[in-house]
């Protein structure tokens, strides 16, 4: 059993103008993602990646079709219920979307803190993830003193604090430069690879896909047009 399933999943969004088509930003998607997979989707702005993105985590509703992690269906679940299976996955963002008025530490415990862990254990985690992520000497230090490639190391253990074993990385690296997106994969494949963490990263860019999945969707409006091994989909004439 694959531990993210799509069946014929369909996202529509209300027209923009008065008398315009509603918007199918996700057409008829199946996608199987298995436990261990880095799973890259690929596809240009407004392909849908986002979206999809969104109906994983249960931040959405579909329109239509069939959405379950681990075999639960998440399009039959309650929001009680869904705020907890969203527990199970970490998310970072391109603009990493940390909190400027907390610190570090603060940004890493603030997961923890929501899902009312003790003080101690709070503080144990975050001190261990400071140290998987390369950032024990900045537990004080305010996001804004960060560069970008230490604020998104801060987005990825912030991302860790509850142990998910779903990541989902939405154009992670596409604020960074060359080299910093570099250290950024090597730290996500350490996720992968040590902590057998599945992940999904959403992203325009080739070099991506090409530096850390394993298995990749490409999207073109709203659909998937292949899938498969990133080394068969890319060899593929
Ligand atoms: P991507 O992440 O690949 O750039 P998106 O998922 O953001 O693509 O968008 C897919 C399509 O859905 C686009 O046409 C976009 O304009 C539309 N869309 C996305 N979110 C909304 C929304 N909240 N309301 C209306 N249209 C949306
Ligand atoms: P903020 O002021 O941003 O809320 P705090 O400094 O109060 O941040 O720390 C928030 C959390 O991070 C606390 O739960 C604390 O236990 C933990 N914490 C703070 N400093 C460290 C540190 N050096 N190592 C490990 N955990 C820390």
């Amino acid at each position: 059993m694959a531990l993210v399933e799509l069946r014929d999943v369909v996202k529509t969004y209300p027209p923009t103008t008065r008398d315009g088509d509603p918007v199918v930003a996700v057409d008829h998607v199946d996608l199987d993602i298995h436990e261990g997979d880095v799973f890259g989707v690929i596809g240009y702005s407004g392909a849908g990646k986002s979206t999809l993105v969104r109906l994983v985590n249960a931040l959405e509703p579909a329109t239509s079709g069939r959405i379950s992690i681990a075999g639960t269906d998440l399009t039959a679940l309650p929001e009680r219920d869904l705020r907890r299976e969203r527990l199970g996955i970490g998310m970072i963002f391109q603009q990493f979307n940390l909190f400027s008025s907390r610190t570090v530490a603060g940004n890493i415990a603030y997961p923890l803190h929501v899902a009312g862990r003790p003080r101690a254990e709070i503080r144990a985690r975050v001190d261990e993830l400071l140290g998987f992520v390369g950032l024990g000497d900045k537990a004080k230090q305010y996001p804004e003193q960060l560069s970008g490639g230490q604020k998104q190391r801060v987005g990825i253990a912030r991302a860790l604090a509850t142990a998910p074993r779903l990541l989902l990385a939405d154009e992670a690296t596409s604020a960074l430069d060359p080299e910093t997106t570099h250290e950024v994969l090597d730290l996500l494949r350490t996720v992968n690879r040590d902590l057998g963490i599945t992940m999904v990263v959403i992203t325009h860019e080739m070099d991506v896909i090409q530096n850390l999945a394993t298995k990749v969707a490409v999207m073109e409006q709203g659909r998937v047009i292949e899938q498969g091994e990133v080394f068969e989909v890319f060899s593929r004439p």
